[in-house]
């Protein structure tokens, strides 16, 4: 076991690339710890350096509360599994999983015996004499757990190991790797892009745009409770509905979130009354997840909406309702871009030795995101329906009249820059 420290840790590539902004966060003994985020926001650069394979450019690191940043590799007593777990191919299942143990000089005895134990465990135990070229990509992904797992590290480092296997396979692995990694009670640093696996795994989940640390919590605190409406947009397996409203307080008899068309009030007996009154005259965001949502009569007095059903949508399990209601709905603003901030750190200590690349982003990505930006700001926006999950029944046709309940409590309500308004308990 082992705990990890990450004390405003920066990671700047040759070419100044800005790929981890100054991110603390901690990993608990023994804990299962996923940092989830979109394509390139900096998660394997994280695990690398934890792993000693990176440099850090500033900050520090701590394993087991020891300064680690110019540890040796060997010396930090981490296993790592990648996307494809890299096997000697030349050796067979058996040889790949003894071979940290052989290294180790461990008692041949002792490495049979355990060998058979772990493959047993990861059911691959008919495989032991094959070689890596002849197995699954399932099977290849067990053996190199198995080799990681073996020798009982500290701690265990694991960059997508499932996102080369098909959706079966990578859920019964999924299932396993709890279960094994909860069994050896071993801290664990799990990187994806799969919320899916980001909410089934994780004892916390870190969550990353950018180079930015944007929330940490349990994977119910991040999901009902998120810090930003990226974080709300990211856990999302349907699209967020985040919709600009004005706030008002009449006569300061409640609080009230004015759509245009609709109206929700909020009593001053509701926790969040008094932080979002504080943009009384002002717009904030509001985000509504669909299963938040409910189809009601349109004798229901309830806070609802009301509006035309404009298309339904099948998803297997479940049906979706776009509702047109006149509500204008807004794209996701990107957190705030402070790698400017830390260019003009960098440039006035020229601690980097060069110009911070400004952006991450290609020149089209910079160009949308720019967009998305004049969006929040000017009030253009893409679509005015929301988005309502229906259950397994379609209970409108399109073009009917829908009336729709919304749970209040589900409300989030963020800054027009996508800052949760009454902050997220943790
Ligand atoms: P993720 O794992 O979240 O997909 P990475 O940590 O791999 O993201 O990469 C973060 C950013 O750093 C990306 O924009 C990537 O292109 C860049 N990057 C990664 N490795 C290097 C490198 N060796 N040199 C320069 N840039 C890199």
């Amino acid at each position: 076991m082992s705990s990890v420290v990450l004390d405003k840790v920066t990671k700047v590539y040759p070419g100044s690339y800005l790929a981890v902004d100054r991110l603390s966060l901690k990993a608990e003994n023994g804990e299962f710890l996923v940092l989830l985020g979109p394509s390139g926001c900096g998660k394997s650069t994280l695990l690398r350096m934890i792993a000693g394979l990176e440099e850090i450019t500033e900050g520090d690191l701590w394993l087991d509360g020891q300064l680690a940043n110019h540890l040796a590799p060997r010396d930090r007593d981490v296993a790592m599994v990648f996307q494809n777990g890299a096997l000697y191919p030349h050796r067979t299942v058996r040889g790949n999983i003894a071979f940290p143990l052989e290294i180790a000089k461990s008692d041949p005895a002792q490495v049979r015996e355990r060998v058979t134990e772990l493959s047993k465990a990861l059911h691959i135990d008919d495989t032991l004499e094959r070689r890596p070229g002849t197995l699954s990509g399932g099977q290849r992904q067990r053996v190199a757990m198995g080799r990681a797992i073996v020798r009982q590290p500290k701690l265990f480092l694991m960059d997508e190991p499932l996102s080369n296997l098909d959706a079966g396979m990578r859920t019964e692995l999924r299932m396993e790797i709890s279960a094994l990694v909860r069994s050896l009670n071993v801290t664990t640093i799990y990187v994806t892009h799969d919320q899916v696996e980001a909410l089934t795994l994780a004892d916390r989940i870190a969550i990353l745009n950018r180079g930015v640390l944007q929330d940490v919590g349990t994977p119910a605190q991040i999901y009902n409770d998120p810090a930003t409406a990226f974080v709300a947009a990211f856990l999302n397996s349907q699209q967020l509905n985040l919709l600009a409203a004005t706030v008002r307080t009449p006569q300061n008899q409640y609080v009230m979130l004015d759509f245009g068309p609709h109206r929700l009030t909020l009593p001053w007996s509701d926790p969040r009354a008094y932080a979002i009154s504080q943009h009384t005259g002002g717009q904030v965001l509001v985000g509504l997840r669909p299963d938040g949502l409910a189809p009601v009569p349109e004798s229901y007095e309830g806070p609802s909406f009301f509006g035309r059903v404009r298309a339904l949508e099948y998803h297997g399990h479940e049906w979706l309702a776009y509702i047109e209601c006149g509500v204008p709905a807004v794209p996701v603003p990107e957190p705030p871009d402070r790698r400017a901030q830390v260019n003009g750190r960098k440039d006035r200590s020229a601690g980097l030795g060069g110009l911070v690349r400004r952006m991450f982003s290609q020149p089209e990505e910079r160009e949308e995101q720019e967009q998305v930006g004049q969006n929040v700001g000017s009030g253009i926006h893409r679509r005015s329906d929301i988005i309502v999950r229906l259950g397994g029944r379609p209970v409108w046709r399109a073009g009917d009249p829908a009336k729709v309940a919304i749970d209040q409590a589900r409300l989030m309500i963020f800054t027009p820059d996508g800052a949760r308004i009454d902050p997220p308990r943790r």
